[in-house]
């Protein structure tokens, strides 16, 4: 069966400096582990044809379909606070972009597509635990309406990837509307290359922010986008766990499911990933963080602003624009999570005073907020009295503005999901997956497309002998 995919790569058309030209590696054997029929659909790909022997031969990079361009992206970033002039796609390849009927324009990328030029010492390898991970968050994250990269496909190589030891080997395609991270201008600004740094905006602004006129305006808008997104993780309880410039999505996208985590328990200052030993990528730092990084953005476009000292300050007036935009939104998805219409003076000290609760309750995040609207909060805490005593002031609010308690709830139900990937069901999908039984990943998965309205198999918080207390990049 021939391949029919619309490709148009904008990104390939850019400069050399921009990427390396290369094939994906091929593997020995593909076999297709999951293909996300209903993406297919929306990117105007023919999910037959996807599941030929072809289609699965370009997911696992043994086929470049006509009108592609594979090339690894190159870019800078961030990690841990310490900058590197270097990373770039070490373990992956952008076959091309396809272009939806809709106009949509995604990229098409292979995770695990072997090495490249900015591989240094990786092997250019995935394996299936990351990539039915990834495939999972993502999606998740996708049905619970945070913007993000997607999952088109996973397959298996047929081959042994080695990390602590031998790992059956696995290909992820990823989609996104781009993959241009705040490490791809530091990439160009490190290397004092204006010429670059302009091209990268004018492509970044083509495919965001189209209505965006010059590089203070894509600064403002990259700030805006960061600031609803992280808002959007807090609210979910969702920890990134790798927030370096290089995983900072320009289009404000959730992008790199490596240690990331929902937190069952909540406590603010939650950490999942194992190398984050300062606990730098904390959930009650995510904000903090973003800004950061959105300062390292503003610093790469100050060049293309004019004269220096008034970019600066521009810029410098932009990136504050975070804080109030953040605050909004997450007061917004909070009050939405407790039911409440209206805006209130005191609405804010009642999320705090939940939260806190929470945190001393050793509440479940999910649970507790669905719990709320199901009536079965109280059962989260393990001091109920303290409890008892915020619902109260929750009650005495609701009346304050005239919505009885079921219509609250019922509106609850639509924000506060019922299930997230629990990392422990996360686990338990990667451990039969190794087995050969993508039955639980399926089931799974099938579970998050409906966050919202699910039955009750993932509900359950883990028990004790269940908790995932740390995550890994798994690269
Ligand atoms: P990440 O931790 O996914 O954000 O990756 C950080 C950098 O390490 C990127 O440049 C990756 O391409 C590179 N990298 C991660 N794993 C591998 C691997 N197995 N082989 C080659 N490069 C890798
Ligand atoms: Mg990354």
């Amino acid at each position: 069966m021939t391949l029919h995919i619309p490709f148009d790569n904008s990104y390939a058309r850019l400069p050399d400096r921009f990427y390396a030209k290369l094939d994906p590696a091929p593997v020995a054997s593909p076999g297709l582990i999951a293909l996300n029929d209903g993406l297919a659909l929306e990117m105007g790909l023919n999910p037959e044809e996807l599941r030929s022997p072809e289609g699965i031969a370009m997911f696992a990079g043994n086929l470049v379909p006509p009108g592609a361009q594979p090339i690894a992206q190159a870019y800078a970033g961030h990690q841990f606070g310490g900058f590197s002039p270097q990373l770039g796609d070490g373990r992956a390849i952008l076959l091309g972009e396809v272009v939806a009927p809709a106009g949509t324009r995604w990229d098409l990328h292979l995770k695990g597509a072997g090495r490249t030029p900015f591989s240094r010492m990786g092997d250019g390898r995935n394996w299936i635990g990351p990539v039915v991970r990834e495939y999972l968050l993502s999606e998740a994250m996708h049905a619970l309406g945070v913007p993000t990269t997607r999952a088109l496909a996973a397959v298996t190589t047929g081959e042994r990837v080695y990390r602590e030891g031998p790992l059956p080997g696995a290909v992820l395609t990823r989609v996104a509307a781009s993959h241009i991270r705040v490490g791809t201008f530091q990439f160009f600004a490190v290397r004092q290359d204006e010429e670059a740094l302009r091209l990268l905006a004018d492509h970044a602004i083509a495919r965001h922010y189209p209505q965006a006129t010059g590089a203070a305006d894509l600064l403002r808008e990259a700030v805006a986008a960061q600031a609803r997104l992280v808002a959007h993780w807090m609210s979910l309880g969702f920890i990134h766990g790798v927030m370096n410039t290089d995983n900072s999505h320009v289009g404000g996208l959730t992008i790199d499911y490596g240690p990331c985590a929902f937190m069952d328990e909540y406590h603010p200052q939650k950490v999942f990933s194992s190398i984050d030993q300062q606990g730098r990528y904390a959930y009650s730092n995510q904000p903090q963080i973003a800004v950061w990084n959105m300062a390292q953005f503003a610093t790469c476009l100050l060049p293309l602003m004019g004269e220096r000292d008034a970019a600066v300050e521009l810029a410098t007036e932009i990136v504050h624009e975070f804080a109030p935009i953040y605050e909004k939104e997450w007061l917004k998805r909070f009050r939405a999570k407790l039911g409440l219409a209206t805006e209130q003076e005191g609405d804010r000290d009642l999320i705090d005073l939940l939260l806190t609760r929470m945190a001393q309750g050793q509440a479940d995040f999910t649970r507790t907020f669905r719990g709320l609207a199901e009536g079965t909060a109280r059962d989260e805490f393990l001091d109920r009295d303290a409890f008892d005593d915020w619902a109260a002031q929750w009650h005495a609010r609701l009346e304050a503005e005239g919505r009885s308690l079921t219509e609250a709830q019922e509106a609850m139900r639509q924000v506060n999901p019922a299930i997230i990937p629990r990392n422990h069901r996360v686990e338990e999908a990667i451990a039969a997956a190794l087995e050969g039984n993508y039955g639980p990943f399926q089931r799974l998965h099938e579970a998050l497309k409906t966050p919202f309205d699910a039955g009750d198999e993932f509900r359950a918080a883990p028990y004790p002998d269940q908790v995932v207390r740390r995550t890994f990049c798994g690269t």
